[in-house]
């Protein structure tokens, strides 16, 4: 059995006593064969038995449940004057309720199987499964290298319902490689602790983010060599917030009739002219008719979005965006005044979007789906540990599979 103990369970200084089977339990006692200082490892020690723990290992054969009982001994070395509680070598740290080798087949399996299916193979609690998995994504995901980084993306994700700063979370990545350097909780520039000094190695240049003031301001304070950049993404996602706006404000405005009329055509104003089928064209073009400042805005922001995608250079679109809000200065839809406005602002970072050869958050949209499905896939565990762990983990997962 020693060996067996040593090979198939990875235990080491400790003799088996006794081994109590039933049908899908094994029972096993172990005592340690020498007790020595943690510290200096002198032989010279007097124990102190402080309790009996029972630990789970890897299971043999068809018997899933495999126990180690042992007495857990607080340790005092003659030549420390120190006592301590003893070292059990077998455990990933004092407190773990299964052995390393278990730790290690359910990490290799938890990539992939869910943590359900993995909790009932082995017998094991979903909490505990959970618990292991979060140590091992803590442990790689403490130091991350951004030596080589230097564009990132900074981006609030929704997660939860509401408005509130709790359903959001900040996150920071590496635009080029993709990985995630930092996941914050919240929204506001509070989020971003402990960005400077995961940032403090990088060679950064450029930040890509949305129009926030907040996070412009923060990064412009402490990365002055930095360029702010607002990409595309950003400027047609508060296009569309804005559009949505005025849809709502001018439906405050309708009778019951009207506005059961233009809910049911929510889609239509919010797509991009492309993807709107030919039919429903016409009932857009009549309802432009109808309700004018709608459809001012809806033109307004195609117009947005031809620039983003057509203009050639900085040049080109410097002059294009100034022409959009000059034009949208002379509507009197509020809403796209305001736009203008932010866009006069942020200029300068807009435009840098071309200046820097279209560096963008362009995959931030797929990896924001990305989190959206991990978020339904997580959210059952209502951890926002967990769930911030995972999204670290995110570019390295495959969505295809369940978690
Ligand atoms: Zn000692």
């Amino acid at each position: 059995m020693p060996a067996c103990l040593y090979y198939a369970q990875g235990i080491l200084d400790f003799q088996e006593e006794t081994a109590t089977c039933s049908e899908e339990r094994l029972e096993i006692r172990l005592r340690r064969k020498k007790h020595q200082c943690p510290k200096c490892k002198l032989k010279d020690v007097t124990l102190t038995i402080l309790y009996e723990r029972d630990v789970r290992g890897l299971p043999m054969g068809r018997i899933r449940e495999v126990h180690f009982i042992y007495t857990l001994h607080l340790v005092y070395c003659h030549r420390c004057h120190k006592r301590s509680i003893e070292e059990i070598p077998f455990l990933s740290h004092p407190k773990a309720r299964i052995s390393i080798m278990l730790e290690r087949m359910v990490l290799e399996l938890r990539e992939q199987i869910s943590i359900r299916a993995l909790a009932n193979h082995y017998h094991l609690r979903c909490h505990t499964v959970k618990e292991i998995e979060k140590r091992d994504l803590r442990q790689k995901f403490a130091t991350i290298d951004t030596s080589k980084v230097q564009a990132i993306g900074v981006d609030e994700i929704h997660i939860g319902h509401g408005q509130a700063k709790q359903a959001y979370l900040t996150i920071v990545r590496d635009l080029e490689s993709g990985a995630v350097i930092h996941v914050g909780n919240g929204k506001g520039i509070s989020t971003l602790e402990g960005v400077l000094s995961k940032l403090s190695a990088s060679k950064l240049q450029i930040v890509a983010m949305d129009m926030a003031n907040a996070y412009s301001t923060w990064f412009a304070e402490h990365f002055p060599k930095a360029q702010i950049v607002f990409d595309h993404f950003h400027v047609v996602k508060l296009m569309n917030d804005r559009l949505d706006h005025v849809r709502q404000r001018v439906m405050g405005r309708l009778d019951s009739v009207q506005q059961k009329q233009l809910k049911g055509l929510r889609f239509i104003f919010l797509k991009n002219n492309e993807d709107i089928p030919e039919n429903a064209k016409n009932i857009l073009r009549n309802l432009r008719g109808i309700f004018q400042e709608l459809g001012d805005a809806y033109m307004f922001k195609e117009a947005l979005r031809t620039i983003c995608r057509v203009a050639q250079n900085a040049y080109q679109a410097n002059l294009a965006f100034h022409r959009w809000c000059k034009l949208v200065e002379e509507t009197l839809v509020p809403e796209l005044k305001t736009m203008a406005k932010t866009i006069r602002d942020r200029l300068d970072g807009i435009v840098s979007y071309w200046t820097f050869g279209h560096v963008s958050n362009a995959r931030t949209e797929g990896f924001n789906n990305k989190i959206r499905w991990l978020t339904r896939q997580v959210y059952g565990f209502r951890d926002i540990e967990y769930l911030k762990l995972k999204i670290y983990q995110l570019p390295q997962i495959n969505c295809e599979k369940s978690l």
